[in-house]
């Protein structure tokens, strides 16, 4: 049996894997096709690809800018360069903000993590159980037993899955996720020189040009359209049956701010983050129960970024090797 069973494969749940494979046996299992969760790579081909879901990392806190300074030396992460326009006052630039990316996709880091451990992907979690001390997990198509068991999915997932074993008033919190639509959009070359578009428009609210971050080189233009979070939030929920007219709706207000002008369409895919994250912290970093071997990390423990779930996942791994 395995000590920890580790739900997700974002950066919390390969941050948490990582630091306790040292010690025990981890598993980690995840519903998607691919690692990474919302830092998710779409590929198209080969190296070519978009992120589909977090753009970049601008670390804040001390213990983290150390760490992607060690991923930049170790090729994991680089820099994002070039022009980053902000389309509302006066096209200024964004020259205050690092922008690091990873170096063939921002699932980079979880893939770094998880070159040595085991992992499971397209394994949903259903329900979970617990018998004289031990964890019994019923996936959509297994059934496993663990001593411990480490949830990272979004809150109200996590809260759906574990609401009865937790002790404290964590899941009492008012955690609002915010959602987001991302468009991923093929055209021909265009004269485009920036690197990404901030905007301050009430349904598009960034463009990013995959071109720049210099993974690939392609006869075509790759881009990635974000919806704000107010348009996300009103249109997430029923946009899979209006596929077309949200990609034009994002395609459209794309041309009209950026002006670049586009012959051709080559692939379009859009997806609906139902939980992209939260712009509010709550008074906790993460959470473990050592009498019953429960521990959930996540991002959304500390506010929207990345970042934050690697302090989480951090904070939990303290919290554990204290037992
Ligand atoms: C569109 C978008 C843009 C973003 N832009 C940025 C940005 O520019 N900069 C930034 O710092 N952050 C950004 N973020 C936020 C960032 O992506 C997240 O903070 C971070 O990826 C969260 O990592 P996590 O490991 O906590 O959660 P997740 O990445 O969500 O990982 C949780 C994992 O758990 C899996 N899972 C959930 N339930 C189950 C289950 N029942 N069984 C099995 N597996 C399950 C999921 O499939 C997922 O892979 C963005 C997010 C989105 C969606």
């Amino acid at each position: 049996m395995i000590d920890y069973c580790i739900i997700g494969s974002g950066i919390s749940g390969s941050t948490i894997a990582n630091l306790l494979r040292k010690k025990s046996t981890v598993h980690v299992f995840d519903k998607a096709k691919g690692v990474g969760g919302r830092s998710s790579f779409k590929r198209y081909k080969n190296n070519i690809g978009f992120d589909h879901g977090l753009q970049y990392l601008s670390p804040k806190t001390i213990e983290f800018k150390k760490f992607t300074k060690k991923l930049i030396k170790q090729k994991v992460l680089k820099k994002w360069n070039g022009e980053h326009k902000f389309l509302n006052n006066n096209v200024k630039q964004d020259k205050k903000h690092i922008k690091l990316i990873g170096v063939k996709g921002n699932n980079e880091i979880s893939k770094h993590f998880l070159t040595k451990i085991n992992y499971t992907l397209n394994s949903e979690l259903i329900g979970i159980r617990r018998d004289k001390g031990i964890w019994n997990l019923t996936f959509k198509d297994k059934k496993i037993q663990s001593k411990n068991l480490i949830l990272t999915a979004p809150f109200l997932q996590s809260k759906k899955l574990s609401q009865k074993f937790v002790k404290t008033q964590l899941f009492k919190n008012k955690v609002k996720m915010n959602s987001n639509l991302t468009v991923l959009l093929m055209t021909n070359r265009t004269n485009n020189k920036a690197s990404s578009f901030f905007t301050n428009d009430e349904t598009l609210g960034w463009v990013s040009y995959e071109n720049s971050k210099r993974r690939f080189k392609y006869n075509k233009d790759l881009w990635v359209l974000q919806s704000t979070f107010k348009y996300g939030d009103k249109h997430t929920d029923n946009y899979r049956n209006k596929r077309k007219y949200y990609i034009n709706i994002l395609i459209n207000k794309f041309k009209k701010l950026t002006d670049i002008k586009i012959k051709k369409i080559y692939f379009t895919h859009i997806h609906g983050w139902k939980y992209s994250s939260n712009s509010k912290a709550i008074n906790v970093k993460s959470y473990w129960d050592k009498k019953c071997g429960l521990g959930i990390c996540a991002d959304w423990f500390g506010g929207p970024r990345l970042e934050n779930g690697w302090l989480s996942a951090n904070d939990l791994y303290d919290k554990i090797i204290k037992r």
